[in-house]
């Protein structure tokens, strides 16, 4: 059987950071054992059962993967569970999409040019919230960064930049970027001097806030542009950079002024619109304008190892609460998890094959 080549999908319409890949691998050895032995089906059958399944969002996306599905990272993996060789092993490749304003006309118009025979595509959908989606993109962004490369400081701002302001081509502004600083000319925006990216205070904050929460389970404190950072040197900065007082952080406590930064900036899925504070920036709920039609080269979107999206939120359910009455609430969103299925589909027919042979 001929294995046809497989068209990459194309996702260079969505803004940066709002597509999240998860790989999954699938043992059809297995699984033809469980439908004929366990379940005592004639191959005929098993295998026309097996052709319909489509693994669970928890299945596709999450660490703890249970026979027949696993996780590997090698180029010639192995059944962990019956040591069965490539040739058995299928591959789901799963696209969670962030719906709303800026992706959900580029999410029509791909799902429109999808084939849809056998089901070689399959679109499965879960009610989600900005908090979740946010540590998810911090998550994305802590597999796909490499802590021991120095340069992952000025890359990791960058990824936040494109996420905040989607609009802007920040692959042509970070040509030739070697440094990234806080600027003390600009309040807003930002501004290039040669090899350098300036940034307005805020801006740069947020970064280094990033850089914290990416690299602070790695290291004692964080790592930042302003250098490896204790959360109370985090906060410190924030206060002195008038960037607590302007996003309306009056708190004192650490603690609670942590709490409350991040839910700021986990308090929406579109970080176009995200308030920063009295009168400086844009109101909150202001549309972002145009955001969904720019076109954005986007290149976060990496193979990244599975990670489990209902860990992270668990975690962080209690200390939400913490928050006090003017509690940032998170915004609803939806996720489109679009799956692959044609590696699956093309393998299940030659595994077929061979069985009955
Ligand atoms: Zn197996």
């Amino acid at each position: 059987m001929s294995t046809a080549k497989k068209r990459e999908l194309d996702f260079g319409e969505f803004p940066s950071g709002t597509v999240t890949e998860y790989t999954t691998l699938v043992c059809l050895a297995c699984i033809f054992d469980i439908f004929t032995k366990q379940l005592r089906m004639a191959p005929r059958t098993a295998f026309s059962e097996v052709k319909r399944q489509t693994p669970s969002i928890d299945e596709l996306t999450s660490r703890g993967a249970v026979r027949p599905y696993f996780d590997s990272e090698d180029k010639n993996p192995h059944c962990p569970y019956c040591g069965s060789a490539k040739r058995w092993l299928a591959r789901f490749d799963t696209f969670c999409i962030e719906g709303g304003k800026t992706t959900d006309a580029a999410r029509r118009a791909l799902l429109k040019q999808l084939p849809k025979a056998d089901d070689q595509f399959v679109v499965l959908e879960r009610k989600s919230d900005s908090r979740a989606v946010f540590f998810e993109w911090l998550d994305t962004l802590g597999l796909n960064t490499d802590l021991h490369d120095d340069t992952w400081l000025v890359e990791a701002t960058r990824r936040y930049l494109e996420r905040r302001q989607p609009k802007t081509n920040w692959d042509e502004v970070f040509q030739g970027i070697r440094a990234v600083r806080r600027s003390s000319r600009i309040t807003e925006g930002w501004e290039i001097d040669r090899d350098r990216l300036f940034l307005a205070p805020h801006l740069h904050s947020e970064a280094i806030l990033i850089q914290y929460l990416v690299s602070r389970s790695h290291a004692h404190g964080g790592m930042t542009l302003d250098g490896r950072l204790t959360l109370m040197d985090l906060i410190r900065r924030l206060r002195y950079s008038g960037y607590l007082e302007r996003i309306g952080v009056t708190e004192q406590e650490m603690g609670e002024v942590f709490e409350r930064v991040v839910d700021h900036l986990a308090a929406t899925h579109d970080w176009s619109r995200v308030r920063t504070g009295s009168g400086a920036g844009p109101p909150r709920g202001q549309p972002a304008r145009g955001a969904g039609s720019d076109r954005i080269k986007r290149s976060t979107r990496k193979k990244t190892p599975r990670k489990s999206a209902a860990k992270s939120k668990k975690a962080r359910k209690g200390k939400a609460e913490v928050a006090g009455p003017d509690e940032i609430v998170a915004e609803a969103v939806k996720l489109y998890y679009l799956v692959d299925r044609r590696d699956f589909l093309e393998k299940v027919k030659s595994v077929y094959a061979s069985y009955t042979s």
